[in-house]
């Protein structure tokens, strides 16, 4: 999509901070981190959100998954544990509407995660 934000980062119209990178899937470090560790882990398809996974994008996310279990052991938040978030639709926080799965760790997180 030429106006989406996180296609111009598969692009590379927009510079980002690339932790990895294969044929069907970008990771790279979110530009507000609230994390030591906060990385966003996109396919390079794009899929608006949760409710937009079509049947035959089933092997994709689930890649898209493999590679943020992949990237906590690389990024070292494995033993300590981490949280992997998929943000859908306005009142979750979804700001960019391009499917996006945030990797965070590295300290302490509460739960619930959604104070009132
Ligand atoms: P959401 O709120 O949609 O779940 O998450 C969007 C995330 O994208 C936010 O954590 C935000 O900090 C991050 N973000 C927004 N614009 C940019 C950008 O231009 N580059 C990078 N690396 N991250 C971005
Ligand atoms: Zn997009």
């Amino acid at each position: 999509m030429s106006d989406c934000l996180f296609c111009k980062i598969v692009r590379g119209d927009i510079p980002a901070k690339i932790a990895w990178s294969d044929d069907r899937v970008v990771a790279f470090h979110d530009i507000n981190p609230q994390a030591p560790v906060h990385l966003l882990v996109i396919p390079k398809k794009h899929i608006a959100s949760v409710s937009a996974i079509a049947p035959e994008d089933e092997a994709l996310v689930g890649h898209v998954v493999r590679v943020a279990g992949d990237l906590a052991r690389e990024f070292g938040i494995e033993a300590g544990g981490y949280r992997t978030v998929l943000n859908t639709g306005a009142e979750a926080g979804q700001t960019v509407f391009h499917l996006h799965l945030h990797l965070v760790g590295g300290r302490p997180m509460g739960w619930p995660p959604f104070p009132a």
